[in-house]
């Protein structure tokens, strides 16, 4: 990925952060997917009055490239202020499609900062059931 891709990806997960539906944890998220075809889907997180149906960005981002008919994906992009890391069910939903995955944790305070990370890294032993043969 060259940096002007790398630079849009950011931006655009900035920009989905911007768009996020965060009343009551106030937290906003923002992703952004590039697909193996160089396509940007993003997502933000949307929460619920009942906490537990609250949507994290990352799913939203990928349940919107699947329906939009991508399957492999190159990088994600997640912005927020502190800098976080996909939770466990997100680093386990995108498992399902990315053996591995380069993914940007972007820190907007105090200053603009992005540290890289693998999906690897992030989940190590995933997990997959063996089949019985
Ligand atoms: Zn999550």
């Amino acid at each position: 990925m060259d940096s002007e891709t790398r630079e849009k990806l950011i931006a655009a997960a900035q920009q989905a952060r911007t768009r996020a539906y965060a009343v009551y944890s106030g937290f906003t998220v923002g992703a952004a997917l590039l697909t193996a075809d160089g396509a940007r889907i993003t997502g933000c997180n949307v929460e619920n009055v009942s906490l537990g149906l609250t949507q994290c960005a990352e799913r939203v981002a990928l349940g919107r490239a699947i329906a939009e008919g991508h399957r492999e994906f190159q990088a994600l992009a997640v912005a927020s202020s502190t800098g976080v890391a996909p939770c466990g069910a997100c680093r386990q939903v995108l498992a399902e499609f990315c053996d591995e995955l380069r993914v940007l944790l972007v820190q907007e305070k105090p200053i603009l900062h992005t540290r890289e990370v693998s999906l690897l890294a992030l989940l190590p032993d995933r997990f997959e059931p063996k089949t019985d043969s």
